[in-house]
């Protein structure tokens, strides 16, 4: 495992701390020899993502709002400087109004549903595009899911159609760069506690709820995914493409509660 990754280029998109899904899955592909940049959101996030990078011996840290097409070119222009090439990406991004993250979906505003398609959506769409016209040598591509784009799930929400839309993306991006030897794939993860999922209500009642339910009756975590990702992302997926992958201790395939789960 150790050499999975050597002599492999990479973009991480998404970081926000040491609990950021990106994290997990940096660290996996840095523990296998890859190389690494790094883009963050919004100056404030540089003095938590910098030193996270640099831990991992990467240097390449930019800005990128992925909301901008100019800032997604700005990022693909300086990449092209640094590397000329790219093997991989992670795109670990999404956002929708925490004030609509709550309550039912039929109150989502126009606003919010334009903003999270956006975002949670075309980003990743709009990132391939560039980063597929960097991946000479074939490639591969991950993105991060939830099972609330599968079924209904308390307060996802508009998340939840962002997910399904996001899912489709990856089937038709795979069907795209096949051609080109280049793979696109989600990784579906079971709730973790980060910065964006706090914005979620009732989260710590889901996470009992996955703890207590799922067939491995525990939480994912983001070490879990990061081992996913190393399998999508190097050559042991090679044969891998348009595939959503469950990693969320066994929960998708529950039809009810569990007989021993605790009430909570
Ligand atoms: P996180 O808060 O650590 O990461 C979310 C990231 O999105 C942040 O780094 C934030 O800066 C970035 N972002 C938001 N808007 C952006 C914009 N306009 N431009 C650039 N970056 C932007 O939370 P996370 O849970 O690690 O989220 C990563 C991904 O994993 C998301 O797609 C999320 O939906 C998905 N996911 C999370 C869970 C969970 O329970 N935490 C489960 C399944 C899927």
């Amino acid at each position: 495992v150790e050499r999975l990754m050597e002599g492999k280029r990479g973009l991480i998109m998404g970081l926000a701390n040491d609990k950021s899904i990106a994290w997990g899955i940096a660290k996996a592909l840095a523990d296998a020899g890859a190389e690494l940049a790094f883009s963050y959101q919004g100056e404030a996030l540089k003095k938590r993502v910098a030193p996270l990078a640099e831990s991992l011996g990467s240097s390449f840290v930019h800005e990128c709002d992925v909301g901008s097409d100019a800032s997604i070119d700005a990022l693909f222009e300086a990449l092209q400087a640094e590397w000329g090439h790219l093997d991989f990406i992670v795109h670990a991004i999404a956002f929708s109004d925490k004030s609509e993250l709550r309550g039912r979906y039929v109150d989502t505003s126009r606003e919010n549903f334009r903003i999270s398609m956006d975002v949670s959506v075309y980003s990743f769409t709009a990132v391939a595009r560039r980063a597929g016209a960097m991946m000479s040598d074939g490639g591969s591509m991950l993105t991060l899911t939830y099972y609330g784009s599968e079924k209904v799930m308390p307060h996802y929400n508009v998340q939840g159609l962002a997910k399904a839309a996001l899912e489709a993306s990856v089937r038709y991006m795979a069907e795209d760069f096949g051609k080109d030897g280049i793979r696109v794939n989600a990784i579906s993860a079971g709730p973790i506690k980060t910065l964006a999922a706090s914005g979620i209500g009732d989260f710590r009642y889901i996470l009992k709820w996955n703890e207590y339910n799922s067939p491995l009756r525990r939480n994912v975590t983001t070490a879990d995914v990061g081992k996913s990702a190393l399998y999508l992302l190097s050559d042991m997926g090679s044969g891998v493409t348009g595939e959503c992958l469950h990693v969320d201790a066994g929960y998708h395939v529950v039809g009810m509660k569990a007989v021993d789960a605790p009430d909570i």
